[in-house]
């Protein structure tokens, strides 16, 4: 065979054997009925300032960019805002009165890194892409991750500000500092995207649970737990308290029932039904999933009404609430 003739049969060799893995996706990868048509570019994340986040992320997908760069710098919009009192600059800080972040970022090969109890770094998800691609390793923590992260560019920053200080100091006077167990914000910001390649990536930051105990990690820098991507089937984000996310792997669980047939509306809810079934569902805690899959279909689900997601995709923008369980 010619060397030319041997490049045309391997042409449709690859073209015949990428309509045989999407029909099988839309046949039992994915559950459902999936649109023919894959929807993409698409970007969705967690909470109103999601719309703010998906912009900047849209801005990058729409002219042909990588997920993987859109989330990053999607999610960095959060992380810089002052006003989201749960991301970045202006998180609410530790019982202690430090700012300690957690973040992970995971892309289409499914590699991923993560940084957890990070202290100044304005933008921990960026932190968590260098360990991805600068390290053998998936996460970097505490002091080890701030001198990485210093090392490699980042600079320190004072991330908090007066009036999140403001409302910690009063914290401490409401509860005399007995209090132990952080106190309850939901502002996490979870995104996921598809590019117009069809790659899935996803990027998860946080401050965590306002006034935990010191070192207290959450769900949001654990990959399986606050974020998962599997670029065959589809990515999750979680947001809410994390204990209940690390208890049921609940993106894991989410990316593997879409494997197995349920559409990402129904993997959500399920992976929120699994809380109630273990008894953790303490009728306080909040817990909201996100979820899409390969070919564009949105889900999301929560323990308790109240759970927002943003989506973008080229009809527009959209804030929808998600249906509790
Ligand atoms: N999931 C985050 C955590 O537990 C907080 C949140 O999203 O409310 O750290």
């Amino acid at each position: 065979m010619s060397i030319e003739s041997r490049r045309e049969f391997l042409r449709k060799t690859m073209i015949g054997a990428g309509a045989v893995s999407l029909a099988s996706l839309a046949g039992s990868g994915c559950g459902g009925d999936p649109p023919a048509e894959a929807r993409r570019p698409l970007v969705v994340s967690t909470w109103r300032h999601g719309l703010a986040a998906n912009e900047a992320a849209w801005e990058l997908l729409e002219a042909g960019g990588r997920a993987l760069d859109a989330v990053e710098a999607g999610v960095r919009v959060s992380e810089a805002d002052p006003e989201v009192r749960s991301v970045g600059l202006g998180g609410a800080p530790d019982g202690e009165g430090h700012v300690t972040l957690d973040a992970c970022i995971m892309d289409q090969r499914g590699e991923c890194g993560a940084v957890a109890f990070l202290e100044h770094i304005l933008h921990p998800i960026s932190v968590a892409r260098m360990v991805m691609e600068k390290t053998p390793h998936v996460m970097l923590v505490g002091s080890g991750a701030l001198d990485f992260a210093l090392a490699n560019g980042f600079e320190k920053t004072n991330l908090l500000t007066a009036e999140a200080e403001a409302k910690w100091r009063q914290w401490l006077l409401a509860t005399s500092g007995r209090e132990k167990t952080g106190a309850a914000n939901h502002d996490t910001i979870g995104m996921l995207a598809i590019d117009e390649q069809g790659d899935l990536s996803g990027a998860c930051t946080t401050s965590g649970l306002a006034y935990k105990l010191r070192g207290r990690v959450g769900d949001s820098p654990i990959i399986g737990a606050g974020l998962y991507v599997d670029n065959a089937v589809g990515a999750a984000c979680a947001t809410g308290r994390g204990e209940l996310v690390m208890k049921t792997l609940g993106t894991f669980l989410i990316v593997e029932l879409m494997r197995h047939g349920a559409s990402p509306d129904e993997a959500c809810r399920r992976a929120i039904g699994r809380i109630d079934e273990r008894g953790w569902n303490d009728g306080d805690a909040q817990v909201g999933y996100l979820a899409i899959d390969k070919s564009g279909r949105v889900g999301a689900s929560s323990l308790r009404p109240g759970f927002q997601y943003a989506v973008r995709d080229g009809s527009g923008d959209n804030l929808l609430d998600a249906q509790p369980a």
